[in-house]
């Protein structure tokens, strides 16, 4: 059971599993393949196929368009992250990102955005 599983339903972690063990994410990366829902010049939002749906309603990722880690990022595309964050990326409530042992996707570097259903924490 990874960390990411606390926020999956039963249902949706058992989806992800499933994906997981054919050797998906080795093969190809999802990151690269799923379409952008939006694009910048560098980075782009696209939707998460196995969303933490206990926490969320929304469940996006903006990644770089480039298939690279953190440490792999650019100045110019780290300035961006920051300008998106600070634009677009107000839409979310929360943007989330997992440790590096929590990481399923390591080599491509990612964010979760998140917009909380209603009723989590102190209201
Ligand atoms: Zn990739």
């Amino acid at each position: 059971m990874s960390a990411s599983d606390h926020f999956r339903s039963n249902e949706v972690s058992e989806k992800y599993r499933a994906h997981r063990d054919t050797g998906a994410l080795e093969k190809s990366c999802p990151l690269c393949d799923t379409t952008a829902v939006i694009g910048y010049r560098s980075w782009k939002i696209i939707p998460n196929e196995f969303p933490y749906d206990l926490i969320a309603v929304v469940h996006d990722m903006i990644v770089p368009l480039r298939h690279v880690d953190e440490a792999g990022l650019t100045d110019e595309e780290r300035a961006e992250l920051i300008e998106i964050k600070n634009s677009t990326l107000g839409t979310y409530d929360i943007v989330v990102e997992a440790t590096r042992h929590n990481k399923s996707i390591p080599a491509h570097f990612h964010l979760h955005l998140i917009k909380a259903k209603s009723g989590l924490g102190r209201t």
